[in-house]
């Protein structure tokens, strides 16, 4: 059988999400026995490949950039999970929704310009830092979510839980076709 090929994505959220994935210690292992991770942010791979079979992604969609990628990564992946409440509800990054009232201007106006010591400006940064969506949104309001692991963040013991899951649900849908095609 083939290894599956799983991926983890990062978006608006402070990587406690994925802090909770790498404290999976001995199961990350045993993980790396019948898994492939061929893509995530604690490696050195550029673009989101195609054919991933599962993907797990932390936080909320805030940019431009955070919208593009995913929509790319529902086209490229047979199973999406939102990991954790950002993913889930918008959770922390969404709180500025309240602020900004549907406008990302304000919310930038209060950063940079009201808080500031007198002389604060807007940066403009056309291009080198992704433009703010006006409003945060959760994964499903823009892609389709097959699964949800709630939790800010979600426990180690409930990924592992689920990731179990996952692998013996593939073992046993690829033993069914066995036994159809043999
Ligand atoms: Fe961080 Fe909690 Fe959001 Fe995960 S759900 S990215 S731990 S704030």
């Amino acid at each position: 059988m083939d290894p599956m090929r799983i991926a983890t994505v990062w978006f608006g959220g402070c990587s406690g999400c994925h802090m909770s994935f790498l404290d999976l210690d001995e199961f990350l292992i045993e993980l790396t026995r019948q898994v492939q991770i061929v893509y995530s942010p604690i490696m050195d791979i550029k673009e989101y490949p195609h054919d991933v079979d599962l993907a797990l992604i932390e936080g909320a969609i805030c940019n431009e950039e955070h919208l593009e990628m995913v929509r790319k990564v529902r086209a490229r992946t047979k199973i999406l999970v939102a990991l954790g409440d950002c993913a889930a509800t918008g959770n922390v990054p969404a709180m500025r929704n309240q602020l900004g009232l549907g406008n990302a201007e304000n919310v930038l106006q209060r950063a940079y310009v009201e808080l500031s010591d007198g002389d604060g400006e807007i940066p403009k940064l056309p291009g080198v830092v992704p433009q703010l969506l006006d409003r945060v949104m959760p994964l499903h309001e823009v892609v389709q979510i097959d699964h949800y692991l709630p939790g800010c963040p979600p426990s180690a013991e409930r990924i592992r839980f689920f990731l179990t899951q996952i692998l013996e649900r593939a073992a046993s849908d690829l033993k069914a076709q066995d036994l159809k095609f043999g």
